[in-house]
């Protein structure tokens, strides 16, 4: 069967030439230009490779990355940013991206990074996880039946790295990681009022998930 790959490029150009580009190496390609779009096409159908545009026009592509982990979709992503900043890549790995490019790249290259990921998720390849909650990672918003309760920013990233790993203890370095900028001082109690905020709202939307403490460690979502 032809693998997949998804794309998710607002440049209307740079996503025609993406597009050319994969199909040629015998994949199947779907493309996408805005976040939601992205969701909404590779939640419910997971791509084999996933190509993310971090500058996208209506939410951070390394949202979209988290949103999609939060529904259990481990779909290898490769971020295309146009900022080069160290910070910045960094965080795209602890968004859950596994590789990353720096606009103007050659396509060779992405070409070999996508074949790189490709031969990783055969490895690891294995049924997305039921997932407890959704994000919307346009509007940084839990979605759950008709509810939608709205998250800060970092609310979100950290839920969304919570969701990511349902059942798992996530340690309190990994979620200010998640959370915050690279190097960023964040004390204990700002961390614990921060889920405790996002439990609460966890309530409010009905979802079928809470956060639960693994005291000195951790958070988990169950
Ligand atoms: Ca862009």
């Amino acid at each position: 069967m032809a693998r997949s790959a998804g794309i998710c490029e607002d440049d209307d150009e740079l996503r025609g030439v993406l597009r050319t580009a994969l199909r040629r190496e015998g994949l199947t390609v779907r493309a996408t230009a805005s976040g939601q779009e992205a969701v909404r096409a590779f939640a419910a159908d997971p791509p084999d490779v996933l190509v993310l545009d971090i500058g996208l026009p209506d939410a951070d592509g390394r949202d979209v990355c988290q949103a999609l982990r939060a529904r259990g979709i481990a779909t290898p992503v490769l971020f295309l940013t146009a900022r080069d900043a160290l910070p910045d890549r960094l965080s795209g790995f602890h968004a859950g991206g596994d590789d990353y490019l720096i606009k103007p790249f050659a396509l060779a290259e992405l070409l070999v990074r996508v074949q790189a990921l490709l031969r990783r998720a055969s490895d690891d390849a294995g049924p997305p996880g039921s997932a407890a909650v959704v994000l919307d990672p346009a509007a940084h918003a839990i979605v759950h039946e008709d509810a939608r309760v709205a998250l800060t920013p970092t609310e979100f990233r950290l839920l969304a790295a919570l969701a990511a790993r349902p059942g798992e203890v996530v340690r309190r370095a990994s979620l200010v990681a998640a959370g915050w900028p690279d190097g960023a001082i964040v004390h204990q109690n700002t961390l614990d009022a921060y889920l405790a905020r996002i439990r609460r709202k966890l309530r409010e939307a009905g979802a079928p998930a809470s956060v639960e403490t693994a005291r000195g460690v951790g958070y988990e979502l169950r």
